[in-house]
């Protein structure tokens, strides 16, 4: 008998679902069931809080347990523990006297008809990803009242009775909501740090003590920059923090000096022995191998045992213990040069929608000319399986008259390559995070209306990398835009049924990736 289920995640075992003593992240059996009953209590909140007004209390409560089951977040049962205490007591004050309400428990969701089972995942995982964009949103005092009611409708909604088509809906006003919350996490990263700026990262490691800094959270790294200006330690992003270099206000601090590393599934190889602590702010932190056991650090609601972790007070946390860490390391004795996967010494980032809308009568000219023939916006999540490879062949084989925009963690298999410029545009444009999805619709929606046509009849072709929630819920997204052709890999969510790909194929030409010559010669024709 299996003692757990988790299919949520592109790496789920066999394609199927992680179903024995532990999944294929390393979270184990215990961890997922918790996670499970987090879930649960999640839900019968939503369901009693139905006919009251939430607090902002139960809004954060919300946000924060949903993230804690992202992909690779939380292995911590103690703190998965105090999650369900905290919403359990939340709970507890919405219930009245003469309240009924039956407690629905997610392990039901598992045994639902495939089909239900389906909408309901896409319906739960994409509002775990729209979490964390809210939950960044949050921290830098933003909130949107229409997401947030959100999340209340559609934790109710998967205990309810509903049919294929109600869920369909459900589904596709998941990822309409998704684009609201995306929009707001935009404004507040840049009316907070300002608008990105191209920018070019060294990926040297220059002598002396140093953090890294891993995650997607820019108000931590702000915290950190400041906690560390003046001390002789230099701050490397790493991952999806890499775009952080190009906001004016974080790239003002001189000792935020370059990014470390690739993407998060190479991180038990590359911090190996680091001589530095690394502060995981968000997914995805991967078990943590003995050689680097010393020097891991969590905040917000990434969690993993025995590792120290950075509580916030009165909005502040205090970094102490990660500084001190860093000065007793001390760092590397010289400058050490790193490269990326092709070998780059350098990448760039901070092409979101302002720079590229900045240019866009360039862009524009360029494709009157014939100079620029085709968009594709290659991006997405990476992850360990080897036909993940497919995305550095794509982007190296994209003919010379094309530009490559792209974003997310997705991008390290590619980004240190010099694939040239086209009318002094760099063929690759990093976009940012994956939140930054938001900046590529709003680029795609401005061409489209430049040259008076749909999105989906611009020369552009997505072909996206899916590996956690957050990738679901940006997916959805693109769906309910109506957005149509995305190629979709390394392999096909376990979660979405036989039926519900045949939808989704019908509707949107949702496309698996096959090889990149086939699939180029099928865009280009
Ligand atoms: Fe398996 Fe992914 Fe769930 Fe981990 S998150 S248990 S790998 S499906």
């Amino acid at each position: 008998m299996s003692n757990m289920f988790c299919f949520q995640c592109e790496q789920t075992i066999g394609g199927t679902g992680c179903q024995s003593g532990a999944g294929a992240c390393g979270k184990k059996a215990d961890t997922a069931n918790l996670q499970d009953d987090l879930t649960s209590s999640l839900i019968n909140l939503a369901k009693v809080v139905k006919a009251s007004t939430p607090t902002n209390i139960t809004n954060q409560i919300i946000l924060e347990g949903l993230f804690t089951t992202i992909t690779n977040v939380n292995f911590d049962n103690q703190a998965i523990e105090k999650q369900i205490a905290k919403t359990e007591q939340e709970k507890v004050k919405f219930i009245s006297d003469d309240s009924t309400c039956t407690l629905y428990d997610v392990s039901t969701l598992w045994q639902e008809h495939e089909d239900i089972r389906s909408l309901k995942s896409l319906v739960l995982f994409g509002i775990r990803g729209i979490a964390a964009y809210a939950y960044h949103a949050m921290v830098l005092g933003y909130q949107d009242e229409k997401v947030n009611n959100f999340f209340y409708k559609a934790l109710h909604s998967i205990s309810e009775d509903l049919t294929a088509d109600e869920l369909l809906a459900d589904v596709m006003e998941t990822g309409e909501v998704n684009l609201s919350c995306m929009a707001m996490l935009d404004k507040a990263n840049t009316e907070t740090y300002g608008n990105p700026e191209p920018t070019t990262v060294s990926l040297t490691i220059e002598k002396g003590p140093f953090i890294v800094v891993t995650g997607h959270d820019l108000y931590d790294l702000e915290q950190l920059l400041e906690q560390t200006k003046d001390k002789g330690i230099n701050i490397y992003t790493h991952s999806e923090m890499l775009p952080a270099h190009a906001y004016p206000k974080l790239k003002a601090y001189s000792h935020l000096k370059g990014n470390f590393g690739t993407a998060w599934q190479n991180q038990q190889k590359e911090f190996d022995n680091i001589p530095a602590p690394i502060l995981f702010t968000t997914n995805c932190i991967m078990p943590v191998k003995g050689s680097y056991f010393d020097r891991v650090f969590t905040t917000e609601v990434v969690a993993y045992p025995e590792m120290i972790h950075i509580d916030e007070q009165d909005h502040k946390k205090d970094f102490t213990l990660l500084i001190n860490k860093a000065l007793e390391l001390g760092g590397y004795q010289e400058d050490t040069v790193m490269t990326g996967i092709n070998g780059g010494k350098t990448v760039t980032t901070g092409f979101a929608k302002n720079t590229v809308l900045s240019v866009a009568d360039k862009v524009i000219d360029a494709v009157k000319a014939g100079a620029i023939k085709h968009f594709f916006l290659v991006g997405g999540c990476d992850g360990a399986k080897a036909g993940r490879n497919y995305y550095t062949d794509f982007v190296s084989q994209t003919p010379k008259d094309s530009i490559i925009l792209t974003l997310a963690c997705g991008k390290y298999r590619f980004n240190d390559l010099d694939l040239g410029t086209i009318g002094g545009l760099p063929r690759i444009m990093d976009m940012g995070q994956c939140n930054d999805a938001y900046s590529a619709i709003q680029v795609a929606v401005a061409l489209a209306k430049a040259f008076e046509c749909r999105v989906n009849d611009l020369p552009l072709t997505l072909v996206l990398s899916w590996y956690e929630q957050k990738a679901v819920c940006i997916l959805l997204t693109l769906l309910s835009l109506g957005i149509k052709n995305i190629y979709l890999g390394p392999s096909l969510p376990a979660f979405v049924s036989p039926n519900i790909l045949k939808v989704l194929v019908e509707k949107f030409n949702l496309t698996p990736i096959s090889t990149p010559e086939q699939d180029l010669k099928k865009i280009l024709g």
